[in-house]
């Protein structure tokens, strides 16, 4: 098989980059590992994203599937509660977006890129690449154990957890931040409440360096889990059932709503998630979504890195497979900003900067409205000072909050 593009994950940094390859004019190969559906994690999408799937021709069908709406996020410690309204934000642009059970979006969304005529072959893994210049021949291998081998002239790895290029050429760095691990699950929600109170997303900050999401689906479903260090995890013993079931029973602002019911599947364990990358682009690809650098599900921004990332890296793409000259500094600098505007948020909250902010007795509505902008995802718009100055602007003001309480 020959391809200008090769496209390694069929998750949405994958399907976005196939469909904006499709819009310029270049037919690109999506080699997929699983069937679809299948499971992942990371369910509620940022305002940011919604213009990536309109420029990618995607919002209509994902419109339709009736996903629960999202119009902001509210954070809670103990009897403390901050709410933020997208529409309040500083930022131009989307003010809502979904929170989705990810098996049936990926889905969705996949399948609108195949109706668009993007080739997706599912249930075969990539399993080696060898580079010649930026021309490249990919080993693929499929359920059967059956080999074979595609020539492309560029590869985009959006492979997610996958990170098929990193370790295939040695790419993987440890992260700098402290190791955490992640147990959920879903639930029947029978006792959400009513209204916008039980629909809206919530992040609970229990104690230090452990939180909790809550996370409702239209479907009835809520995404419920924990992230914490492992001496959180040590004191709870028994089947990850059972220890999930007790962590929610020791918190008393979920326990009554959580208690007895039943969970939709068994819940999964994630050691350790966050992961750093020595470049974002070589000879003949580039890295996207999560293949690239995973930092912390708290602001909810991975499927909104690995979106605009696969928007920005198949434009490029298509660029250097016409034969136009492309800067990919261009490529790794957008990346990189977004990514260190976050980690200053997701410091931050570990170190208790971002709570000094979220519960003080007083709430000043613009700078309010700039934080809100970044939760949104809207972190490269730099005439936000909180974009701009990220890690200065936070420090600052909870300096000043802490003085005058
Ligand atoms: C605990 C936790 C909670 C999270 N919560 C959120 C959240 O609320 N919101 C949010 O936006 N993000 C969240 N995330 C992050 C989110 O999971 C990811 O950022 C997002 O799924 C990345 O999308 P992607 O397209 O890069 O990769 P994926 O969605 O992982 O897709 C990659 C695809 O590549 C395929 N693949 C892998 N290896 C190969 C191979 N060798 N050959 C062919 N195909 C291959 C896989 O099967 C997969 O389908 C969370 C992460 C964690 C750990």
């Amino acid at each position: 098989m020959k391809t200008k593009v090769l496209i390694i994950g069929a998750g949405p940094a994958g399907t976005i980059a196939g469909a904006i390859l499709k819009k310029e004019g270049i037919d690109p190969i999506i080699i997929e590992k699983t069937k679809f559906p299948r499971f992942v994690i990371g369910e509620s999408l940022l305002p940011k994203c919604m213009n990536v799937f309109e420029e990618a021709g995607l919002i209509d069908v994902i419109k339709k599937q009736g996903y629960q709406k999202k119009y902001g996020a509210e954070f809670k410690r103990g009897n403390e509660t901050c709410r933020f309204n997208f529409s309040e934000k500083y930022t131009d642009g989307w003010d809502w977006t979904w929170q989705v059970p990810r098996d049936h979006f990926d889905k969705v969304l996949a399948d609108e890129v195949e109706k668009k005529g993007v080739k997706i072959i599912y249930e075969t893994s990539v399993i080696d690449i060898k580079f010649n210049g930026t021309n490249s021949i990919t080993t693929i291998k499929d359920k059967n154990g059956n080999k074979s081998k595609i020539e492309a002239e560029f590869i985009i790895d959006a492979s997610g957890y996958g990170r098929v290029i990193a370790n295939l050429q040695d790419l993987n760095l440890p992260s700098s931040l402290n190791v955490r691990h992640s147990l959920f699950t879903q639930i029947k929600d029978v006792n959400r409440p009513a209204g916008d109170d039980g629909d809206r997303i919530t992040l609970i900050d229990t104690k230090p360096g452990v939180w909790i999401w809550i996370i409702p689906f239209s479907n009835g479903n809520t995404s419920v889990g924990f992230v914490a260090h492992q001496e959180f995890y040590d004191k709870y013993k028994g089947s990850y059932e059972e220890q999930l079931r007790a962590m929610l029973t020791d918190e008393p602002l979920v326990s009554e709503r959580f208690k007895d019911t039943e969970y939709v599947f068994k819940p999964h364990f994630i050691k350790g998630y966050s992961i750093a990358i020595k470049q974002l682009t070589g000879d003949g690809y580039v890295l996207t979504g999560n293949a690239t650098e995973f930092l912390d599900p708290i602001f909810s921004s991975g499927v909104t890195f690995a979106v605009e990332s696969g928007l920005q890296a198949a434009k490029l793409a298509a660029k250097q497979v016409k034969g136009e000259k492309v800067d990919w500094n261009e490529y790794v600098n957008h990346i990189i900003h977004g990514d260190e505007t976050f980690r200053s948020y997701v410091d931050a909250w570990y170190n208790n900067t971002l709570q000094t902010i979220f519960f003080a007795p007083n709430e000043n509505q613009k700078i309010k409205g700039q934080i809100c902008s970044v939760l949104g995802g809207y972190v490269w718009d730099k005439t936000n000072p909180y974009v701009r100055n990220h890690k200065n602007a936070l420090n600052t003001l909870a300096n000043i909050i802490k003085k005058e309480a």
